[in-house]
């Protein structure tokens, strides 16, 4: 065995401990040891998309694990693209870093992919991955590179509008396309997919359109939540969605609410939907909210000084069509009087876009303001630990959002990890019950946080 192979296995040997399975198995397996060459080591990587998700995720592992094996502690990590593997239309910048641009995606393609219907601006290098969406980023990225073979069918993936859902699962798709042009795709929205159904059925030609479907290895179907109203086809389509299953095709399915908040979805098929993955996208945090304010600059070649992207970033918390929306704004008005943006020019320009969103408290932002008042992190409220603290944290965080919010305590429940919806009742009474008893500090407690949640909305 090569040195190199040696190092590679006590590598991988070593990470595997600190990751679970499926990380280890998308991530570090596919991940080779190319060359040592004094305290640099070099990683070939199948795409881009490792090296940004290990540099972000995996860095500090990455570079402990190789000083205790190679003993030494000024190690440095580079990552090389194995040409073979990523399918990527690459252009380099000057800092060394691979983008794709979204026109060169339309160099080449044939008519097989204008079938599929997808938009080709949508990929996975130019989608910001961070707080909010990382699960949904990393299952997607599973199914696409997984098609015929996947764990998760259907990967439905839910969120508040502007989140990221449609980009997400059109890049599963592009990424399918792009390493397996003959793969046979298809991208609807639900009421186009609805309608074809009520259609066949009238022209009695549905099993045609059962065939036809069943050809097709990836079928994407985007803003279920509009099933809902069309409970005539809801039969079809649960024989439907049986049939695709059952013939090996993946489905992808988005959605503006969990399947149990779509009360009038056929219950055969929101089990049938649990089988696979359910996965939501929540508002971006306010580093990931920078950084798309970055991306979005630089894809249209706008820079955007610091203070400028902070002030968006710290001002805008609702979505990321938001987001978009004030670059465009100070994009168009750079390019229209082709002059710089002063940080008061700015203000002054997205004073509208700011003070009509302020108005807006959801979920998550009670989450943030919960989380640090209590200084714990936010994704503690969300995952299973009991410790006292968190507990209380999260009863209080829950309270909020039943007092504060017109969400139902199952859309509650669901923001907090998928808890049911009487574990978010309960926790709300207990605090409701202090209240009431005049519990000195509970109500201290809650009156500060009132403050900073009305501080931070007016
Ligand atoms: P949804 O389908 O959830 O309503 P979209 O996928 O249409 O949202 O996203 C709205 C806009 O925001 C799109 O232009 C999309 O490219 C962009 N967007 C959303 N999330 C991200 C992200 N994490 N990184 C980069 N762009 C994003
Ligand atoms: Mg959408």
């Amino acid at each position: 065995m090569s040195e190199l192979n040696k190092v590679e296995n006590q590598f991988k040997e070593k990470i595997k401990s600190f990751l679970n399975q499926n990380s280890f198995n998308t991530w570090i397996k596919p991940v080779k040891v190319v060359n040592i060459e004094g305290e640099v080591v070099s990683f070939q990587v199948p795409s881009k998309i490792h090296i940004d998700y290990i540099r972000g995720q995996y860095r500090s592992v990455f570079e402990k694990t190789l000083k205790d094996i190679l003993g030494n502690e000024n190690i440095s990590i580079k990552f090389l693209i194995d040409s073979d593997t990523d399918f990527s239309f690459e252009t380099k910048r000057e800092t060394g870093t691979v983008v794709k641009k979204a026109k060169d995606l339309h160099k080449g393609r044939v008519a097989p992919y204008k079938e599929t219907s997808l938009n080709p601006k949508y990929t996975f290098e130019n989608f910001v991955m961070g707080n909010g969406n990382e699960t949904a980023y990393v299952s997607s990225l599973q199914v696409a590179q997984n098609i015929r073979n996947t764990q998760y069918n259907p990967l439905l993936i839910f969120g508040g509008v502007g989140l990221g859902k449609t980009h997400l699962v059109s890049a599963i798709g592009n990424h399918a396309f792009n390493h397996d042009p003959g793969m046979k795709i298809l991208y609807m929205t639900s009421d186009i997919f609805v309608f074809q159904i009520i259609n066949h059925i009238k022209n009695k030609t549905i099993d045609e359109y059962k065939a036809y479907l069943r050809t097709k290895d990836l079928i994407i179907i985007d803003d279920i939540q509009f099933f809902a109203k069309k409970d005539k086809s809801m039969e079809e389509l649960f024989h439907i969605f049986n049939y695709i299953y059952n013939s090996g095709g993946q489905i992808v399915l988005t959605s503006d609410f969990h399947p149990n908040e779509i009360h009038e979805l056929d219950d055969r098929l929101k089990s049938r939907f649990k089988m696979g993955l359910i996965t939501d996208v929540r508002p971006p945090d306010l580093e990931t909210r920078a950084a798309i304010i970055r991306l979005k600059a630089e894809e249209i070649n706008f820079t955007l000084e610091d203070d400028i992207v902070m002030f968006i970033a710290n001002n805008i918390n609702t979505n990321v069509r938001d987001l978009e929306g004030a670059v465009k704004k100070l994009y168009f008005y750079y390019s229209h009087f082709n002059k710089e943006i002063s940080i008061n020019k700015a203000k002054e320009i997205l004073k509208e876009l700011i003070t009509s969103k302020k108005s807006s408290l959801n979920i998550d932002k009670i989450q943030d303001i919960v989380s640090e008042f209590f200084s714990i992190p936010k994704d503690l409220l969300i995952k299973k630990t009991r410790t006292k603290e968190v507990a209380e944290a999260r009863a209080v965080a829950m309270y909020l959002c039943t007092t504060q919010l017109k969400s139902t305590t199952t859309s509650i429940g669901v923001h907090f990890g998928n808890r049911e919806h009487s574990t978010v009742s309960h926790a709300a009474a207990k605090i409701q019950k202090k209240l009431s008893a005049k519990d000195p500090e509970t109500t201290k407690m809650i009156d500060e946080i009132l403050n900073v949640i009305n501080l931070s909305t007016c």
